[in-house]
Formats: C-alpha cells, sequence, structure tokens
C-alpha cells in the first residue's frame, strides 16, 4: 500500500504502518492530554492504543498463519486506522478453509481474552483477601475487553469483515459459490448502511468501516461473478489469431492502420516469410 513504512516483520510477514495511522496517534494523544493537561495521561492514551493495534497484528497474523496452512501466502499486514489489512495472495476457494482462515482472527482474540483473565482472575481474587495493590489491572482488564470487542466486531456477518467470510464459507457450502458470495455481499452492504447510519450519530470511526465493507462487498462480489463467468472459457477463444505483419518496407502509416484497427501493439517485421 502506498503511503506505508514497515514497521516490523513477523513469521516471514511484513507489518506496515499507514500514514493516516499517525493521524489517529495523534489525535489520541493530544484528547488525552487536553482533558486533563497531562502529559501521563497522554502516555497511558498512546500505550493503549498502541496495545490495541499490537492485538490487531496478532488477529491479522491468525488469519495469515491459518491461510498458510493451505499453502496460500501473505504479501503484508497494513495497520490503518480502522484496523489492520492482511493481504492475502488469494482466498481459499474451498470453503472449509475460508471458514477456518476467517474464524482465525477472532479466535486469537478469545484466546487472548482468556489468557488475560487467567492473569487477572487470580490477582483479583489476591486483592479481595488481602490489601494487594494490582499494578496495571486496570489496564489488563480494558485489554480483556478490547479482546471481546474484536472478536464479536469482526464476526458481524458484514461481508468482507471476517462474519461475513464466515457466512460466505457456510452458505457456499450448501448452494453455488457465486450465489453464496452475492447474498453475502448483500447483507454486507446492508450492515454497512447500518453501520454508516449509527456512525453518523455515535462514532464517525464506523463511516469509514461503513465505507470499507460497501466498497469490499461490492467488488468481491464483481470478483467472484467475473472469474466464474469467465473460468469456463478456454484461452483458444480468446487468443489473438489474426496476427499482423509488417514488411521492411511497409511505411509507418500501416502500422498505425493495425494499431487502431485491433488490440495488436507489436509486429513482427516479416522479409519473405
Ligand atoms: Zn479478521
Amino acid at each position: 500500500m502506498k503511503w506505508s513504512w514497515r514497521i516490523a516483520r513477523v513469521a516471514g510477514i511484513d507489518v506496515y504502518l499507514h500514514a493516516t495511522f499517525l493521524i489517529l496517534l495523534a489525535w489520541v494523544g493530544l484528547s488525552h492530554y487536553l482533558a486533563r493537561h497531562s502529559l501521563g495521561d497522554a502516555a497511558d492514551g498512546l500505550l493503549f492504543i498502541s496495545t490495541l493495534f499490537g492485538i490487531v497484528v496478532l488477529h491479522e497474523l491468525g488469519h495469515a498463519l491459518a491461510a498458510r496452512r493451505y499453502g496460500i501466502r501473505t504479501r503484508d499486514i497494513t495497520l490503518l486506522p480502522i484496523g489492520g489489512v492482511a493481504r492475502l495472495e488469494r482466498m481459499p476457494e474451498d470453503p472449509r478453509q475460508e471458514l477456518v482462515v476467517a474464524l482465525a482472527g477472532p479466535a486469537v482474540n478469545v484466546v487472548l481474552a482468556i489468557l488475560l483473565l487467567a492473569l487477572l482472575v487470580p490477582a483479583t481474587a489476591l486483592r479481595n483477601f488481602g490489601d494487594v495493590q494490582l499494578v496495571g489491572g486496570h489496564f489488563l482488564s480494558k485489554l480483556v475487553w478490547v479482546n471481546v470487542a474484536l472478536a464479536v466486531f469482526n464476526l458481524i456477518p458484514a461481508f468482507p469483515m471476517d462474519g461475513g467470510r464466515v457466512l460466505r464459507a457456510l452458505l457456499a457450502m450448501r448452494m453455488e459459490y457465486v450465489r453464496a458470495t452475492e447474498i453475502a455481499a448483500r447483507i454486507g452492504q446492508g450492515l454497512a448502511l447500518v453501520f454508516g447510519a449509527v456512525g453518523l450519530f455515535w462514532n464517525p470511526f464506523l463511516i469509514f468501516i461503513a465505507l470499507f465493507v460497501w466498497m469490499g462487498a461490492a467488488g468481491e462480489a464483481g470478483m467472484v461473478q467475473m472469474k466464474s463467468a469467465l473460468g469456463g472459457i478456454p484461452i483458444r477463444q480468446v487468443m489473438i489469431t489474426d496476427y499482423q505483419t509488417l514488411s521492411p518496407h511497409d511505411p509507418v502509416s500501416r502500422a498505425v492502420e493495425h494499431i487502431m484497427a485491433g488490440f495488436q501493439q507489436d509486429f513482427p517485421v516479416v522479409t519473405n516469410g
């Protein structure tokens, strides 16, 4: 993606930070600072948002490593203000594989939430017994909620979000792939409208997510339709068979005529056959 910097390489996959992410960091830092004019608050806010996006990277790695099991490579992972995007070189066409890849991201958040709870529960129990202060306990419990929220939000069936891919995979097990994609995309666009409407009144980030879902659903549905329409056509039907050649004595205008008349851009120059 343009305007991105590589910040890490995890499991052989480059992780990029998109320039617009810096706007998010600036906004978080500034809004935390302005609330009480405290640099400590600003640092807390930045630490929280960085950890949040660290968790997002782990979520995307969940998808990437599940895809790797099926021999699908991940080009890169890019962090945008609205979340992370793992660019898989393709999505598995076997619905069962797509189901596993789509669920792997939210599964990472579920596991993280359980691990964090396992850390928190004994600490909270201890605090109830004595007067043990748990440093960062509040931070950890916020992270539990972050993971629960990420898992739940991503599982909303708004194709091409994870839940939408789960829906497409489940539908594709029962009907044609193109039809399944069409239905999932239509539901996705319906939910994008809901996100957009809710975003207007509540959280402007949802408007960006709505746009992302709307365009993603339309794009993927179009691609699947095109692939299926062209899928059965053998190459001999679409190759150029009427191939023009030029002789060394032809004027350049003849080449121009050929270019204007067809798709051919390059001409072998032939003498005596
Ligand atoms: Zn995901």
